[in-house]
């Protein structure tokens, strides 16, 4: 059985206060579940968050790394540096960082790699944009964004890889999927992975949804059957959203 999971990226959001303030807001309300919750705040507040938290219950994520062991990459940050401070899963391909970072399917080809040979988990985000989506084009450019970073990788690999499809209009602007069109995409996604691997890797790993999740929509998106969960942006920054989102799956 694949795991389902509701996982928050706080993004750029939250000083090291607001950020103790919201975990531990969020561990006190957390409801009772099956489900994987993680939270990604920015880099510079993950230690006091993992102080912050019982992993067992939230676990926190990295929003990004770099495909470099170390070296001279300013600003920059290792899968090593994740782990020494107990961060085991990192978000990587999120549509933020393709655009203003100028991330390309090959770059993200080399930090999922890399985030994998470390043994780290890997929450790989994808998702056409608004134009692609109007000229039909949806489905050809999610399995180009699957087929560049990631059916290089070994069978074995999919154990530690989580997908998110993200479309891109949906992201930060209020509009939504519909549950029928993310369930056609997450169907679509893992008859694309049978085709390059097999049905056992196709369905066992867990696809989230992201793209303006809230409480007023969560139920009928994670209804969906191929539909594992969400990755959530703005409704995560909340503790109550956050909340009423994870009792939703
Ligand atoms: C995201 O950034 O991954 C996201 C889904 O954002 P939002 O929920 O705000 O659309």
């Amino acid at each position: 059985m694949r795991s389902k999971i509701v996982a928050g990226n706080w993004k750029m959001n939250k000083n090291l206060a607001e950020t103790e303030a919201l975990l531990t807001e969020l561990a006190a309300k957390l409801p009772d579940t099956q489900a994987e919750v993680m939270v990604a705040p920015t880099f510079v507040n993950l230690a006091a968050a993992v102080r912050t938290l019982d992993s067992s219950v939230i676990e926190v994520i990295a929003q990004n790394m770099h495909f470099a062991e170390s070296g001279a990459y300013t600003g920059e940050i290792s899968a090593d540096m994740l782990l020494n401070i107990g961060i085991d899963t990192v978000i990587i391909g999120h549509s933020e960082r393709r655009a203003y970072f100028g991330e390309t399917d090959e770059i993200l080809a080399k930090k999922v790699k890399a985030a994998l040979a470390k043994n780290m988990r890997v929450m790989f985000c994808f998702g056409e944009e608004l134009d692609d989506r109007k000229s039909d084009n949806h489905f050809k450019v999610v399995e180009s964004q699957l087929k560049n970073a990631l059916f290089s990788l070994e069978a074995s690999d999919w154990g530690k890889i989580v997908l998110a499809y993200e479309p891109v209009w949906a992201i930060g602007t209020g509009e939504t999927a519909s549950p029928e069109q993310a369930q056609e995409m997450h169907a679509f996604i893992r008859k694309t992975i049978t085709e390059a691997y097999d049905a056992s890797i196709a369905n066992n790993v867990s696809i989230l949804y992201g793209g303006s999740v809230k409480p007023a929509n969560a139920v009928e998106i994670f209804g969906k059957p191929d539909v594992d969960g969400g990755l959530i942006g703005g409704a995560s920054l909340v503790a109550d959203d956050f909340v009423a989102i994870i009792k939703a799956i």
